[in-house]
C-alpha cells in the first residue's frame, strides 16, 4: 500500500472542539465575547497596542488601504511572489499596483529595488513574509526614509500621521516569526495575519490587522474605524445593539461586511493555547528532519529558518532544484504524487495570471521572481505529519532528483 501524505491539513483538537461548543451553546455566536478575547490576545501575543479581527486578511489588507484613503491615482508597491490577494486588494480599492522584483535568491522583496519603483504617487508598500520568513523591514525602512522626500499625503486623511509611504505587511504566512528579538506584528505601521484553513493557526477561514498609535493617530481610532469599516458603517456592534433598549444605531459610512464571528474566534483561541507550546515546535521538528535528510544533495537549494536577526513561522517548506525548468519540476511533481506525495508550488507569480497580463504586466520584467519560481516545490509541512513521513518524504525526493 502506498501511502497518501496531504499538503497542509488543519490540527483540530478536542480543546479547538470543546471551545467552539461552548460559543455555540453559548446563546452568541457572531462577533461577541470570543472575537474580542482573540483580539487581546493577539495584541498581547504580537506585543503590539491593538488587533482587530475579521473574516480574512485579504480584508485585513483591503481595509488597511482603505481606513488610509488609499486609491484612484494612488501607486501601491508589493512583490509579485504572492497570491494574488496581495495584489486584488489594490486594485479593488482603485490604486495601481507596481511591482518590485525578488532579490536574488531570497524569496522576499529587494528593498535596494523598492527604491527604483518609490514615486510621488506612492503611498503605502505591501511586502510578503513568504513562507513566514520576514522581509528585511529595516533596509524597507531606510529605503522609505530615504525617499520620504517624494511622499505627498492626501489632506483630510490619516496618510498626514506619516512622513513616507505606509507599510502594510502582508503577514498571512508569518504569524509568530520574530525579526530583531521582535514579534512581527509589532514591526509594520499594519500587519495583515491570515487564519485560513491551510495557515499556522487557523479558525477555518479568519485574519487579523495589528497596528500601534501615529502621531495625531491613536491605536482606539484606528480601531474604531476598523469596526465601521468592516459591519457596514454602522455605529454600535451587533451584541451592543441586542442589549434591552439599546436598539438605536446609526450608519456612519457605506462600509463593508467582513466581521469575524465568535465561533471562528473560538477556533482561533484554541489554537493560540497551542501555539508556542505544540504548534509551531512540531513545523519546527519537520524543517528540521528536512535540512537533514536534504542537505545531503548538492541539487537542492533549502530554505532558510533561523537566522541572527530573524525566525520564520516555518509555515512553507520551499525547496528549489538547481538548473531545472518548469516541465522539469512538474514532472518530479507528478513523481512525488505517484509516491502519494501531495505537494505545492508557492506561488504563481501573480503577473503570469491572465488577471494581471490582461493588465499589461509581464513576468519578464521580473526575472529574479521567474528563476525562484521555475524550480521551486513546497514540501508538506504541518503539525500532525508524523516524523517518520517526513523522513519518506524526504528519502523519495531525493531517490526521484537523481533519477533526473
Ligand atoms: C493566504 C494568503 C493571503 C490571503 O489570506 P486570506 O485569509 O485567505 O484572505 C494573502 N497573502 C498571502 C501571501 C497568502 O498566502
Amino acid at each position: 500500500m502506498i501511502k497518501t501524505i496531504p499538503f497542509s491539513p488543519p490540527d483540530i483538537s478536542q480543546l479547538e472542539i470543546d471551545e467552539v461548543v461552548d460559543t455555540l451553546k453559548s446563546g452568541w455566536i457572531t462577533t461577541g465575547p470570543k472575537t474580542k478575547k482573540l483580539e487581546n490576545e493577539i495584541a498581547n501575543y504580537c506585543q503590539v497596542e491593538k488587533a482587530v479581527c475579521l473574516n480574512s486578511a485579504t480584508a485585513g489588507l483591503e481595509l488597511s488601504l482603505r481606513l488610509l484613503d488609499i486609491g484612484e491615482g494612488d501607486e501601491v508597491i508589493t512583490t509579485p511572489y504572492t497570491y494574488a490577494a496581495t495584489a486584488n486588494v489594490i486594485l479593488h480599492v482603485g490604486a495601481k499596483p507596481v511591482f518590485v522584483d525578488i532579490k536574488k535568491d531570497e524569496f522576499n522583496i529587494d528593498p535596494t529595488k523598492i527604491s527604483e519603483a518609490i514615486t510621488s504617487k506612492t503611498k503605502a508598500i505591501i511586502p510578503v513574509d513568504f513562507a513566514g520568513w520576514p522581509v528585511d523591514y529595516d533596509e524597507i525602512k531606510d529605503v522609505l526614509e530615504n525617499k520620504k522626500h517624494l511622499y505627498s499625503p492626501k489632506s483630510g486623511t490619516w496618510q498626514k500621521s506619516f512622513d513616507r509611504p505606509i507599510i502594510i505587511a502582508d503577514s498571512a504566512h508569518a504569524f509568530g516569526a520574530t525579526y530583531k528579538n521582535k514579534k512581527i506584528g509589532s514591526i509594520a505601521d499594519f500587519t495583515c495575519f491570515s487564519f485560513h484553513a491551510v495557515k499556522n493557526l487557523t479558525t477555518a477561514e479568519g485574519g487579523a490587522v495589528t497596528f500601534n498609535s501615529f502621531p495625531n493617530l491613536t491605536s482606539d481610532e484606528i480601531y474604531k474605524k476598523f469596526m465601521l469599516l468592516s459591519l457596514h458603517g454602522q455605529s454600535k456592534d451587533a451584541l451592543s445593539k441586542t442589549q434591552a433598549g439599546s436598539w438605536q444605531y446609526t450608519i456612519e459610512i457605506p462600509g463593508f461586511k467582513c466581521n469575524m464571528t465568535d465561533i471562528m474566534a473560538s477556533l482561533g483561541l484554541a489554537q493560540l493555547k497551542r501555539y508556542e507550546t505544540e504548534l509551531i515546535p512540531k513545523r519546527k521538528t519537520i524543517f528540521e528532519i528536512y535540512k537533514n535528510e536534504l542537505k545531503k544533495n548538492p541539487k537542492l537549494i533549502l530554505p532558510p529558518f533561523v537566522s541572527e536577526t530573524k525566525t520564520g513561522s516555518f509555515h512553507i517548506y520551499p525547496i528549489r532544484i538547481i538548473n531545472i525548468k518548469e516541465k522539469e519540476r512538474n514532472e518530479i511533481i507528478q513523481k512525488l504524487a505517484k509516491n502519494g506525495i501531495s505537494v505545492n508550488v508557492h506561488f504563481i507569480p501573480v503577473v503570469m495570471h491572465p488577471a494581471y497580463t490582461k493588465l499589461g504586466y509581464n513576468i519578464n520584467n521580473f526575472p529574479n521572481t521567474y528563476n525562484m519560481y521555475q524550480n521551486e516545490i513546497s514540501l508538506p509541512v504541518y503539525s500532525k505529519l508524523s516524523e517518520d513521513d517526513a523522513l519518506y518524504i524526504g528519502k523519495t525526493l531525493i531517490k526521484i532528483i537523481d533519477q533526473i
